[in-house]
C-alpha cells in the first residue's frame, strides 16, 4: 500500500497522517491479518509501545482499526472497511488459528443478529470460531 494512499485514507476519517500512525497502518492493512500490540513492537523495535499504543487507540476512536478478542490472550487489531462505523451492523466473525496463532476477520461472516432478553442492549460483540485455517490443514 502507497503512502500516500494511506494518507488520504487516515484523513477521510479525520486522523493527522503523521508517520507514525501511517507506518502502522500500513503494517496492519499489509498483515492480513489482526496483530496484536506485542507483534508491532516486535515489528518496529525502535519505537516505544506506548507511542504505537495511542496510534491503535486512536485508530480505533475513529473507526479505522477495531479490536479482536480471540482468547490468545491479548488483543489484536484488524484494519475496517472503509464504510465501517464499528456499531452492530459492521461486526463480523474472526476466526482463530490454533496452529499458527493468525486471526482474520470474516468479513463475508456478519454476526448474527441475536435478541437478547428484555432490558440488555449490546454495545459490542465478539464471535470467534477457533479451528485449522487453510495455511495448516
Ligand atoms: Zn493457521
Ligand atoms: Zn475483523
Amino acid at each position: 500500500m502507497e503512502n500516500n494512499e494511506i494518507e488520504k485514507k487516515l484523513e477521510s476519517k479525520n486522523v493527522k497522517p503523521t508517520a507514525m500512525r501511517t507506518l502502522v497502518y500500513k503494517t496492519l492493512a499489509e498483515s492480513g491479518k489482526a496483530l496484536s500490540l506485542a507483534d508491532l513492537e516486535q515489528r518496529f523495535e525502535k519505537v516505544e509501545r506506548s507511542t504505537i499504543f495511542r496510534a491503535l487507540k486512536t485508530f480505533e476512536e475513529n473507526f479505522i482499526v477495531h479490536p479482536v478478542v480471540d482468547g490468545s490472550g491479548s488483543v489484536k487489531y484488524a484494519v475496517c472497511d472503509d464504510d465501517c462505523t464499528c456499531n452492530i451492523h459492521d461486526l463480523h466473525v474472526h476466526f482463530y488459528c490454533t496452529r499458527c496463532g493468525r486471526t482474520r476477520c470474516m468479513k463475508e461472516l456478519p454476526i448474527p443478529n441475536i435478541k437478547l432478553p428484555e432490558g440488555y442492549t449490546y454495545d459490542n460483540a465478539q464471535f470467534i470460531i477457533n479451528g485449522v485455517c487453510p495455511r495448516c490443514d
